[in-house]
Formats: structure tokens, sequence, C-alpha cells
């Protein structure tokens, strides 16, 4: 989307360039709560590996393919 304001491409509701919080249209909003939701999955998901009894090389891989799907999350949030 782009921002009300200053028109610049931004995909968080808080231009980073002029700061102007645009406002969510209703499809918006449905996928910031979807994303909202993906996200809380996956910080608890990252949570449960950190408890589990594993090698820990296995276990970095794990964190890693998480974190990499909430950084993908966090960069698609209104596209
Ligand atoms: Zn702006």
């Amino acid at each position: 989307m782009n921002c009300s304001n200053c028109g610049s491409r931004i995909s968080t509701l808080k231009c980073e360039y002029c700061g102007t919080l645009n406002a969510a249209s209703p499809q918006q909003k449905a996928i910031l709560s979807e994303h909202g939701k993906k996200r809380a999955n996956l910080v608890e998901k990252l949570k449960t590996i950190e408890k589990m009894k594993m090698p820990e090389s296995i276990k970095q891989k794990k964190v890693e393919v998480i974190q990499k799907q909430i950084i993908e999350l966090d960069n698609h949030k209104l596209d």
C-alpha cells in the first residue's frame, strides 16, 4: 500500500518516511489480524523448541527456520 500523506510505498501502517499512521482498510485489518495469529504461533513454536532436549546443532537449525518465517511475515505485512 502507499502512504496517504507522502505516497511512499509502505509495508506497515505507520509510514517509515513521514511517520503518518495510515488507516487500515477492512481487508488490511484482516491481513494484520491473520498475520498476528501466525506470528504468535511461530513465537510459541520457538519457545517450545528452546525448551526441548535435542542436540544443539539441530535445535539451532529449527530455530533458524522459524526465525526466517517470522521475518518473512514481518516483511510482507500489507502487500
Ligand atoms: Zn508517508
